[in-house]
């Protein structure tokens, strides 16, 4: 027997007071997280050094006493928070990201992380019991399997109003592995199409996906023009909240169904380890990169192999798959974003993705050899 862990998102509705407590709750652990911050960031200033002390034992009880209001919300969740900075700073001294920042109260995300200790946080009925909350409703569109042990929970709030609780479960199976046995495929990510497979799939969203996109654009033009807060202009903004929602929604369908197609045909999937964050930043592909759905894509691939004991291997980043040629291996020192077929001196012609695709689906085929 094995331990998987998997994750279960819901929509939740909390009433008025319970409202009330988890934005108390997202503030003071932003609060937590920022004070934490700014002594770290004087320490790192003075004498660059990473300072890390036993945080829960010493630092919240101090701060709990200079600010007593926040004894009145979870505890484990203001833990948490210290927790994800320490992390935030270990990642940045080893040299993987940059120095953490501030978080921001008009960030559109908001959000607080608590664990779980002793069953008390546990469906029940339409029901979600939550420390301090206690019963909030949940809209249980998929049932957690028995045997399946939450482990913690990740309450949120959407730009739009909604909020959200992210369940992480723990459950032991055994699961048998099926051996690749060849039967791979490489994936590549491609701005407009998602990705195109090295068996040449181009996974490109419906067309209605297109219009809806285009319809969203222009109410959004629409919401410009109007007199901010009027009458008109809460009537349109209304608009514009249901298409994302339509978009949001159609997106997922259509990603759990093309996951579920690709690991029910295939023993393992490649994929690059991208880093769409860094990416977006980086090539300024802006809003696009992190719209195209292809972060949720891969989240879906891999839970869905592991159910089924199959593979999903993420390779180096920084490995050339576009400026490899897949017929002779020889790498080109450039390739331009705007050359869509890779020529090689060996003579091989390709559509430059499904050439990288092919490239993704080799270094994953010698990692798998291992
Ligand atoms: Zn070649």
């Amino acid at each position: 027997m094995k331990t998987y862990n998997l994750a279960f998102k819901y929509r939740i509705y909390p009433n008025e007071t319970q409202a009330n407590i988890i934005n108390v709750t997202f503030g003071c652990t932003r609060l937590v997280y920022n004070r934490f911050l700014a002594q770290r960031k004087e320490l790192y200033e003075t004498d660059k050094k990473s300072v890390t002390y036993n945080t829960q034992a010493k630092e919240l009880p101090l701060l709990k006493l200079e600010l007593p209001f926040l004894k009145e919300v979870d505890s484990i969740a203001l833990q948490q928070s210290l927790k994800n900075l320490e992390t935030a700073y270990k990642n940045f001294f080893q040299k993987r990201t940059a120095f953490p920042k501030f978080k921001s109260k008009r960030s559109t995300r908001k959000s607080y992380n608590t664990v779980s200790t002793s069953n008390n946080i546990r469906v029940e009925g339409n029901f979600l019991k939550l420390p301090k909350l206690g019963l909030v409703k949940i809209k249980l569109h998929r049932a957690i399997p028995q045997n399946y042990v939450i482990k913690s929970a990740t309450i949120s709030q959407e730009p739009n109003g909604a909020y959200y609780v992210s369940l992480l479960t723990e459950f032991q199976r055994d699961i048998k592995e099926v051996p690749s046995d060849n039967n791979i495929v490489g994936l590549d990510f491609a701005m407009s199409e998602l990705f195109v497979s090295s068996d040449n799939q181009r996974a490109d969203y419906p067309r209605f996906f297109r219009k809806l996109e285009a319809k969203l654009v222009k109410a959004q033009r629409e919401l410009s023009r109007k007199v901010k807060f009027s009458q008109n202009w809460y009537k349109v903004k209304l608009k514009v909240a249901k298409i994302h929602n339509l978009i949001k929604n159609s997106r997922k369908d259509f990603l759990h169904k093309l996951s579920h197609e690709l690991v029910t045909k295939y023993n393992a999937i490649i994929l690059e380890d991208l880093n769409m964050k860094a990416m977006s930043g980086v090539l300024n592909f802006g809003k696009s990169v992190s719209d195209n759905g292809w972060g949720m894509f891969t989240t879906m691939l891999q839970y869905k192999s592991m159910l089924l004991g199959k593979q999903v291997i993420k390779i180096d980043k920084w490995f050339p798959s576009s400026k490899t040629c897949s017929s002779c291996g020889n790498i080109k020192d450039s390739l331009s974003l705007g050359e869509r077929v890779y020529n090689c001196e060996c003579g091989h012609t390709m559509d430059r993705d499904l050439n990288a695709s092919i490239n993704i689906r080799e270094v994953g085929r010698s990692l798998l050899a291992y």
